[in-house]
């Protein structure tokens, strides 16, 4: 088990200029993360285009993110179709270990020598070059918020270049730490609640703490604190979106749909709509993670598949309708601090 509390520090170093406003970001380029990638990394190696697409696989529900949130942004003639394309770039720390997470280990300790410090001025100038450039920023890990300044600088840097209405800026959680409510001012939460043109989302690793500690190698109480610290991020940005896994090593004793209704009653506690705004995405085998698989890992590509099942019917049993199929107008609107 790895104890996340006790590393983060030592990767928030590592990770993080303070001096500087510079972040730690994973040199992509000829990184065996780069064998899956659909066009080589970009930005002097250290971003990548990622293709965001509505569809997955047979019985999985569609996946409406960044897009639909980038399409209420910028509008349908900005972002027209039910996917985009992204530019993301990947900070260098994260304190879990995934088995499924399609970054190597390697790219995810601060190591210097697979890493770069950059400002958040200079990554967004090199994005704001780029030809073809996608009307996405995508600020993802690793761990976006070991370093949670790193999301508030890229909204000056936009802002100073007058991009925040021609720029949808989106970033990812994993909800492990409380390190963007221990090291950001108030100011720097007010820029982070107020910016228009910024989604977010936090990845529940597991369904319940079984899964959790099998996906993640974290310890098993700390699936709880994701729910604490969603709750939270709610009072930052009440749009928070959230993304959940659902491989574990078997179905639950209780039974896949008695498990999944346990669940969804927690996110509901949160707030009556988050269900709505909750994404299952399927675990697929990368080419980092081939070599990490064992039989158990095999077992658990096979139980999201019942797990997604009953994700189904306990959604349609509470009448929730998915995000493709709400009104654009009924969409909870942009983040203010409540
Ligand atoms: S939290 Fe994300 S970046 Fe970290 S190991 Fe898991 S999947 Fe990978």
């Amino acid at each position: 088990m790895i104890d996340s509390d006790s590393w983060s520090p030592e990767l928030r170093l590592r990770g993080l200029d303070q001096d500087k406003r510079a972040v730690s970001l994973s040199v992509l380029a000829d990184s065996s993360q780069e064998e899956d990638l659909s066009e080589p990394a970009n930005c002097s190696g250290l971003g990548r285009i990622r293709h965001f697409t509505h569809t997955t696989a047979n019985g999985w529900p569609d996946n409406p993110l960044p897009w639909l949130p980038a399409r209420r942004h910028l509008g349908a003639g900005a972002v027209p179709s039910a996917g985009c394309k992204a530019q993301v770039f990947q900070n260098s720390v994260c304190n879990w270990r995934c088995w499924y997470c399609y970054v190597p280990f390697s790219l995810l300790r601060g190591d210097p020598a697979k890493s770069r410090f950059v400002t958040a001025d200079d990554m967004v100038d090199m994005y704001l070059g780029l030809d073809d450039r996608p009307v996405v920023l995508d600020l993802s890990g690793g761990q976006p918020d070991l370093v949670p300044e790193w999301v508030v600088w890229t909204m000056e840097a936009l802002r100073e270049r007058h991009a925040q209405d021609r720029v949808f800026l989106w970033s990812d959680d994993n909800l492990s730490n409380d390190y963007l409510f221990r090291y950001l001012t108030e100011d720097q939460l007010e820029v982070l609640s107020s910016y228009q043109g910024y989604g977010r989302v936090g990845c529940f690793k597991g369904f319940d703490d079984t899964s959790f500690a099998f996906n993640t190698g974290a310890l098993p109480e700390l699936f709880d604190r994701q729910f604490t610290l969603f709750e939270r991020l709610l009072t930052i940005r009440p749009d928070t979106y959230a993304y959940v896994t659902f491989t574990a090593p078997a179905i639950p004793p209780t039974g896949a749909i008695s498990a999944m209704r346990r669940f969804a009653d927690r996110l509901q506690a949160l707030d009556d709509t988050l269900l709505a705004r909750t994404t299952p995405l399927r675990i697929d085998v990368f080419t980092p993670v081939a070599p990490r698989m064992r039989s158990a890992h095999q077992t658990a590509l096979t139980v999201q598949e019942a797990m997604v099942d009953a994700w189904n019917t306990v959604l349609a049993e509470r009448g929730v309708v998915p995000l493709f199929d709400q009104p654009m107008a009924e969409l909870t609107t942009a983040g203010h601090r409540v």
